[in-house]
């Protein structure tokens, strides 16, 4: 590419960023504010909307409502401070009522992306090689602003390996993106290989940890039993616990910052169910915003998560 369009691309990021930031300042009152304050990288977000809107111009299967009636607030609970995603209208994505099932690519909205991704080439945020092997693309009914899903080029992959991981933690440390991966039992919605991220500041990278043992820590005042796995070899000793996890059928969720957080889930979680969003501690509220509070989070999480006296450690450390 050269330096021209390239120039003229990121003119073109400025002033949506620009329109968006006045949209927003529009609002005007407390909520505007806190929104700001829980983007993590302006600079992505205004490339994000940039390839967003070029999509929704383009294309038929991307969300119809407007991305400003989507808004944010905090609610604390218990110590930790939850953000609530009001987003009513993306109860109805097309995803949402499809019976998971095995994969079938003529089906599959992440295969046909990738298509996209091969021959048009206009429904990703980075050059398509620039992540190994997955494609970053905008989530077309998204949670709010920034909100990526990243394919796995393999449609037939079912095991996460350390350099999956490295990549996903690449992509927050260069891009801000905070990552999570759902699985059958914890929320997943399309049976294709794939991570999910977003560029809000979310709580669960804020909390404080408490050292375990030489590979890895936990949050003490999460709702439930956790494992934080920092520095050099996060991602092997992370990938370690995630098939132990697996090969003992408990269903995991996992989360990539700087860190990678592994959260064992005790009750299935279907479509719909608490995903990686959540354990996060944000949440996605679809419906009447007055009956959410940071308590129903708090409890509906511990509901879904084990209590450290019913977790045998060995099902994810071995002996
Ligand atoms: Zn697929």
């Amino acid at each position: 590419m050269s330096m021209d369009i390239w120039l003229s691309n990121m003119e073109k990021q400025e002033w949506e960023w620009q329109k968006f930031r006045e949209s927003q300042s529009q609002l005007g009152g407390c909520e505007s504010t806190s929104e700001f304050e829980h983007i993590r990288n302006w600079n992505e977000l205004a490339h994000w909307t940039y390839i967003f809107n070029q999509l929704k111009s383009k294309r038929q299967d991307v969300c119809d409502y407007p991305l400003d009636s989507i808004t944010l607030r905090t609610e604390k609970h218990n110590g930790i401070e939850f953000l609530v995603v009001h987003n009513p209208n993306r109860k109805g994505r097309p995803n949402a009522v499809v019976e998971l099932g095995g994969h079938k690519a003529a089906e599959c909205n992440l295969c046909g992306e990738l298509n996209r991704g091969y021959n048009s080439k206009d429904n990703m945020l980075f050059n398509g090689e620039e992540f190994s092997d997955y494609l970053v693309c905008p989530n077309l009914w998204p949670i709010y602003r920034g909100h990526v899903v990243i394919i796995n080029k393999n449609p037939k992959k079912d095991k996460i390996h350390p350099w999956d991981l490295e990549e996903m933690m690449r992509l927050y440390r260069e891009h801000g993106y905070l990552v999570w991966h759902n699985k059958e039992g914890s929320a997943l919605t399309i049976p294709h290989e794939h991570f999910q991220g977003i560029l809000l500041r979310l709580f669960i990278n804020y909390l404080s940890l408490k050292q375990m043992d030489s590979k890895s820590s936990t949050i003490e005042n999460y709702p439930g039993v956790n494992f934080v796995f920092t520095g050099q070899d996060a991602n092997k000793h992370a990938s370690d616990a995630i098939s132990r996890l697996d090969e003992n059928k408990i269903y995991n969720e996992i989360i990539c910052t700087d860190k990678i957080y592994v959260v064992p889930v005790k009750k299935y979680q279907g479509k719909g169910g608490y995903g990686g969003f959540e354990f996060a501690l944000g949440y996605v509220e679809l419906g009447d915003n007055e009956k959410v509070t940071g308590e129903l989070i708090f409890n509906g999480l511990k509901n879904a998560l084990f209590q450290h006296k019913e977790f045998d450690y060995r099902w994810a450390f071995g002996k």
